[in-house]
């Protein structure tokens, strides 16, 4: 069997940046706290508690406190309630998250509703949402568009979460112009995302199974399984080498392997290794 990984897979360059600022930060101060995870994946969280970082429900006072931005950022209001709380802030938002809510807050500056293209849920929506004075709508996919809301609306920016589908988005976009007369939007899809995309629309098509490894809560590893479930049937999404049935293999010449950006190397090489050592 003939094993190809995706040379996209494992962490991309703003988790490897969140996790470096983390760890610094946790051997500069004691007192490191942060709500939620840095990014989304449990072996990095077991890191993350190992070098002293502490998850935090909500936030006490914080004298002698240092408070952690994590890679998909948080809304301005937490911030600003770290700051009065006493926290000094170690920010290790991606750089890309950042540019969202500057072009997000600038185009509402400008006069426009802003429309987020991703998941009503995802940290990273909730933080874009919380850097504007004004109500976001989200939209998640084609099928939820808020017509009778949308028509309303004269002005309006899109963003996109930045680990969205392309495809998906610029469906949404196309759709969008028919309801809105000014509208304009901004591609803050990463980079990252992108070539991650570009082999995962490629990838299933060239093996005989797919195996995308990563976090349940990921989102970039939800996408990376969606499109590739809708090319290749055979698509598995795994998080561990425990998951791996040897009975997915059987008849399989090509395996195609992929993770999302939050996926520890380690664990791709795991994985990796597991599946070489199947004999289908
Ligand atoms: S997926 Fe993109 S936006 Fe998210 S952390 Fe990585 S580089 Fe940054």
């Amino acid at each position: 069997m003939k094993i190809s990984l995706a040379k996209s897979a494992g962490f991309c360059f703003g988790v490897k940046r969140a996790i470096e600022i983390a760890l610094n930060a946790a051997k500069s101060h004691k007192n490191v706290y942060m709500l939620g995870d840095i990014v989304h994946n449990e072996a990095v969280s077991e890191k993350m508690a190992q070098a002293g970082i502490k998850k935090a429900k909500r936030l006490l006072p914080g004298k002698d406190r240092v408070f952690l931005i994590p890679a998909h950022g948080i809304p301005l209001s937490m911030i600003k309630k770290a700051r009065l709380l006493g926290y000094g802030i170690i920010d290790a938002t991606c750089p890309m998250v950042k540019q969202i809510h500057t072009i997000a807050r600038k185009m509402e500056n400008r006069g426009c509703r802003i429309i987020i293209i991703g998941d009503h849920k995802h940290d990273e929506v909730q933080g874009i949402k919380g850097y504007l004075r004004s109500k976001a709508i989200v939209i998640e996919s084609l099928r939820n568009i808020p017509a009778k809301k949308i028509q309303k609306i004269k002005k309006a920016c899109v963003v996109a979460q930045s680990t969205q589908d392309v495809q998906r988005a610029l469906q949404i976009i196309t759709k969008l112009k028919q309801y809105i007369p000014d509208l304009k939007s901004s591609d803050t899809i990463c980079s990252a995302t992108k070539i991650r995309q570009e082999e995962i629309t490629r990838m299933p098509l060239e093996n005989d199974l797919m195996i995308i490894i990563g976090s349940r809560n990921s989102a970039n590893t939800k996408r990376l399984y969606e499109i590739s479930k809708s090319l290749n049937k055979k698509s598995y999404w795994i998080n561990s080498e425990s998951e791996i049935k040897n009975n997915w293999f059987k008849n399989v010449k090509k395996a195609g392997i992929a993770a999302g950006a939050s996926t520890p190397q380690a664990a791709i090489q795991d994985i990796v290794n597991h599946i070489s050592e199947i004999n289908p």
